[in-house]
């Protein structure tokens, strides 16, 4: 019986290795439908989001992508420390930009017209969500290649690259600064174009199911998928140690301005397990926090200098 157990087991591990990215993806923004009709939107999506995530640090312990990555490396606070404080920055920068439209009107409008609402709010829902997603991702992808070729970027957007093995949790580990510049170089042109708020919220859901499928260990085959969305292989690749490797796959959704910037890479082999950055951040979350802000803090994220804190 135990060979035909055995063979059962790889079948279904086989089968849930395919399944899994589509199902908790789409299955993830199905339920968010559902969140969104309710009296309590905000409430029942994160309900639905912590699910999500628990159903996927699950999986990494059944069917890991890289076993060793399963060993706690010290960083479990600091990822939700640095997740818990950008939400409620951004949280906070999201109820400023919420003012930002009337700001065009009054400031813009005289320069650029009478009406700033060229969106096209007669279209069916879905395409305007696909619409905004290919606009937000085009903020998503210069905020994060500049991340990448700007020094003085770099040394926010190291803090996310620092660790060397990729579970769940990475999801929101990113400096509030990068997360901020991600934001605001995504969300302000839909609010130029005077998208409506649904469209925000559709996107801003897209990229939290993304985000944690992206960072997730969990053995997936994604296939064709990877020549639209950014899944958990193209992102691996784009978290190796190896620069040609590194400097690529910047989209956080879908691929597209990869494709268009030929970023996009995917060769015919396991992606990567050998992540991290050459220089070192602070052990700290204060200290993560400060450290891009001194010169001595910057030398040490570039490994310029030996030794931290
Ligand atoms: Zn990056
Ligand atoms: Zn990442």
């Amino acid at each position: 019986m135990k060979p035909v157990q055995g063979k059962t087991s790889t079948q279904l591990r086989y089968l849930a290795s395919i399944l899994l990215w589509p199902a908790l993806f789409f299955g993830g923004l199905a339920s968010t439908g559902l969140a969104f009709a309710t009296s309590t939107p905000v409430l029942w999506f994160n309900v639905v989001y912590v699910s999500v995530a628990a159903i996927i640090a699950v999986f990494e312990r059944i069917m890991p992508y890289e076993p060793t990555w399963l060993t706690a490396d010290g960083e479990t606070f600091n990822n939700l420390g640095h997740t818990l404080l950008t939400k409620g920055v951004v949280q906070i920068a999201a109820a400023f930009g919420a003012s930002f439209p009337m700001l065009v009107a009054v400031f813009a409008q005289p320069f650029f017209g009478s009406q700033p609402h060229i969106w096209p709010q007669h279209w069916s829902m879905l395409s305007q969500v696909v619409l905004g997603l290919v606009i937000a991702e085009f903020g998503l992808y210069s905020a994060h290649r500049l991340a990448h070729e700007r020094l003085e970027l770099w040394r926010f957007h190291a803090l996310h690259h620092s660790v060397s093995r990729l579970w769940v949790l990475n999801t929101g580990r990113f400096h509030v600064v990068d997360s901020l510049l991600k934001v605001m170089l995504s969300q302000l042109p839909l609010y130029l174009l005077g998208a409506p708020l649904q469209v925000f919220l559709w996107v801003g859901a897209t990229t939290a199911f993304a985000g944690l499928l992206t960072h997730c260990n969990v053995e997936m085959r994604t296939g064709p998928l990877d020549w639209i969305f950014s899944t958990p292989r193209l992102h691996r690749w784009h978290h190796s140690k190896v620069l040609a490797e590194g400097n690529s796959n910047y989209g956080e959704n879908i691929v597209l301005w990869d494709h268009v910037f030929g970023t996009y890479f995917n060769p015919d082999r396991p992606s990567s397990t050998d992540i991290g950055i050459t220089g070192k951040v602070s052990r700290s979350l204060l200290g993560q926090l400060v450290q891009p802000f001194s010169r001595s803090g910057v030398r040490q994220i570039l490994g310029r200098k030996p030794g931290v804190d």
